[in-house]
């Protein structure tokens, strides 16, 4: 993978204004790929309709554009990909890695139930996963990846370093439900891996989400990207970034005339150093930044530090 060329993405869900976690998501990519002639590229997930709006996703671009955190290729949109999502789907179905469940909700229910009573472990184990096809009702059913109920899954973590997970803490997730749509634990594998993407760099509120991720990469025989997974943002009080904060969106900050090369600064600066340089220019962020720079516990949201870096540029 070290002479292949680096394709990172930022890929976030359109339910609301570009927030200063998501921005700095987003400027950890640009930099990690532009700094290394890569491609940085920009998929909306949009695949919940419920809570996705153009005008979210209009937000994300307009405050990509103002921090010129600019992508390459076409905006990619989730939801217009659902087809591939299920041909994936049906793939794992046919090579034996998934199976078609028939459980209800009802008796999903009643097994954790039980499972509770018994003082057992409460994750769904479906009595579908080695049914012979011709017990199968003409039921509604939901494809379900067969997780290895044995052995460990190991995320080798570019911040956060080695992470096991054991397998049997990990479900038979849902790929695909009863109405066809994917989840977004499949949709995000496909898109990656579609997408040619080698790092994806996000949040470490997905880092759980990854280990199930790689169990779809080995099911398909897909290379595994390299993960880092960035601690998030904490408030001035150590607890997480909130409203209660004050200004979180990217637009605010527009709106109140910082400037661009100071935000960026200060962004490039949360959760991430280069010894002691604190003000510094985007080229030299470019040659710098890497993950051995990126620190292990939250970054703390500090808007002395932030005038201040915004004042010397
Ligand atoms: N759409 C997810 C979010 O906005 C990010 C998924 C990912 O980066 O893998 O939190």
């Amino acid at each position: 993978m070290t002479d292949q060329q680096v394709v990172t993405r930022f890929a976030p869900s359109p339910t609301g204004y570009l927030h200063i976690g998501g921005a700095r998501t987003a400027l950890f990519n640009w930099l990690y790929a532009r700094g290394r002639g890569g491609k940085f590229l920009l998929r909306i997930e949009d695949t919940d309709r419920a809570r996705s709006t153009p005008e979210a996703t209009q937000a994300i671009l307009d405050g990509m554009s103002w921090l010129r955190l600019d992508h390459d290729g076409d905006v990619i949109s989730q939801f217009e990909r659902a087809n591939r999502h299920a041909e994936v789907a049906h793939q794992m179905l046919d090579a034996g890695h998934a199976y078609k469940c028939f459980s209800t909700q009802e008796e999903i229910a009643a097994f954790r139930e039980q499972a509770r009573a018994e003082g057992r472990s409460t994750l769904f184990q479906s009595p579908w996963r080695d049914a012979d096809p011709s017990t199968f009702p003409d039921a509604p059913y939901v494809i379900r990846l067969k997780a290895p109920r044995d052995g460990e899954t190991v995320i080798e973590d570019q911040v956060q370093g080695a992470v096991t997970w054991k397998n049997d803490q990990l479900d038979d997730m849902i790929c695909l439900r009863s109405d066809g749509t994917p989840t977004y634990m499949l949709a995000v594998v496909v898109d990656d891996h579609d997408m040619g993407v080698t790092h994806v760099i996000r949040g470490d509120d997905h880092l759980a989400n990854a280990a199930r991720q790689i169990l779809v990469y080995n099911a398909m025989g897909w290379d595994v990207p390299v993960f880092a997974h960035i601690p998030l943002i904490h408030g001035p009080d150590g607890k997480k970034l909130s409203k209660r904060h004050g200004a979180l969106g990217v637009e605010e900050y527009r709106a109140m005339g910082y400037p661009v090369e100071g935000m960026r600064n200060y962004l490039t600066r949360l959760g991430w150093s280069h010894g002691d340089d604190e003000v510094f220019t985007t080229e030299q962020a470019l040659e710098w930044f890497g993950f051995d720079g990126i620190g292990k516990s939250p970054a703390r949201f500090d808007f002395k530090k932030l005038e201040n870096i915004c004042g010397q540029h």
